[in-house]
């Protein structure tokens, strides 16, 4: 008898702040065996991914491709390879993930420069516009597109817009809005970009798609100093997305095959209409759950329909409430975070889970626990 019994995983609907439910494809396309990361095989793979990524990012950049890692590995690759001690960098401070990026720019030696606006609020294009005038110097401008932690939707276009003929790259988070809503790299103006696989994708967590214009990568080329990580330099990830294949370490295959299969899914869908299915999904549950007397914490008209945070009334325990969710239903939603934690919750319709009768199953749910 082995020491240990095998791992079972229980089946939970995950309608949480990521991970998303995954189509049984990709997991089939992952338990495939196992190829080497030096393999034609996982080129010809590599090759087909960094197409689809560019479709589903809408860029051409060349350096388009998956970071091995989660999320935060592609917002360490974004913010490590653009900016260098002493940079002057801007970040938008909504959340925590905002938070997240200013530290980061911090640990590589940026002089950051937070705009910080309340949990809930977009950041106003005007306060970049005059951050900019203060800091003409200013070498990076990084904004979240979708603030996971307080479900607020950040316009970007009309800041691409600025940034336009100014030394100042513009990097956006997108790690819970890539395959969600509108993102354009090119039309808008963005740099770099950076997201997981586990939220409107619904693939399982491991890469960090990303994508890098060719300013971007002219920035990285003529750095004065090394990258402050090795795993993470975008050269060592460049040279095996690239022609030459040179490997600097482990490709994680299983995980590409995935990705690969994940994003066909998306694919024949059709981005847009995907974007079409989350916007309708997430406004029939932002209708239905205020019929339930909860409050929705983001500001009307940059509310994501594809991540809700709302606060409960005061008669309604949400965190034991979200707890017998998951006991009594299996269904995963996140507690409120920061700002947002007092009686609050996280609810991603995202990817799999943007669907009605994913709704219909949550709220029927909540109504007969709330009985
Ligand atoms: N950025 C945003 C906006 C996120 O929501 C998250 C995680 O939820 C991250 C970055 C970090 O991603 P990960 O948890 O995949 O490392």
């Amino acid at each position: 008898m082995p020491p240990f019994p095998a791992a079972t995983a229980p089946e939970r609907l995950l309608l949480g702040a990521g991970p998303s439910p995954v189509d049984p494809r990709v997991l089939a396309a992952q338990a495939q065996p196992t190829v080497g990361h030096r393999d034609p095989f996982a080129f010809a793979v590599a090759e087909q991914v960094a197409d689809m990524l560019r479709t589903v990012f809408r860029t051409r950049n060349t350096a388009t491709l998956a970071v091995a890692g989660t999320g935060t590995a592609g917002m360490e690759t974004a913010m490590l390879n653009l900016v260098e001690p002493g940079d002057t960098v801007i970040v938008g401070v909504n959340g925590s993930y905002g938070a997240r990026v200013a530290d980061l720019a911090r640990r590589a030696g940026a002089e950051v420069v937070e705009l910080e606006e309340p949990w809930g609020r977009a950041v106003p294009a005007e306060r970049i516009e005059s951050a900019l005038r203060a800091h003409p110097e200013t070498r990076v401008v990084a904004l979240v597109h979708a603030e996971t932690s307080t479900g607020v939707h950040q316009p970007l276009a009309e800041v691409g817009a600025l940034l336009a003929g100014t030394e100042a790259l513009f990097v956006v988070d997108v790690v819970t809005s890539l395959g969600g809503v509108p993102l354009e790299v090119d039309a808008w103006g963005i740099d770099a970009a950076y997201a997981c696989t586990q939220g409107c994708l619904s693939v399982p967590p491991g890469l960090a798609p990303v994508t890098f214009s060719e300013r971007a990568v002219d920035r990285l080329r003529q750095r004065a100093t090394s990258v402050r990580s090795s795993y993470l330099d975008l050269t060592g990830a460049l040279a095996w997305w690239g022609p030459e294949h040179d490997d600097h370490h482990a490709v994680p295959v299983n995980a590409l095959l995935g990705l690969h299969e994940g994003l066909r899914i998306v694919l024949e869908e059709g981005l847009e209409t995907r974007w079409a299915r989350h916007a309708e999904v997430g406004e029939l549950f932002q209708d239905h759950v205020q019929d339930r007397d909860a409050v929705l914490l983001a500001d009307a008209g940059h509310r994501l329909p594809q991540l809700t945070t709302l606060a409960w009334p005061a008669a309604v325990d949400a965190a034991t409430l979200r707890r017998r969710l998951l006991d009594e239903h299996g269904i995963e939603v996140a507690g409120g975070t920061g700002g947002f934690a007092e009686r609050g919750w996280r609810v991603g319709l995202m990817g799999q889970a943007a669907r009605h009768e994913v709704v219909d199953r949550l709220l029927d749910a909540v109504d007969e626990l709330l009985e």
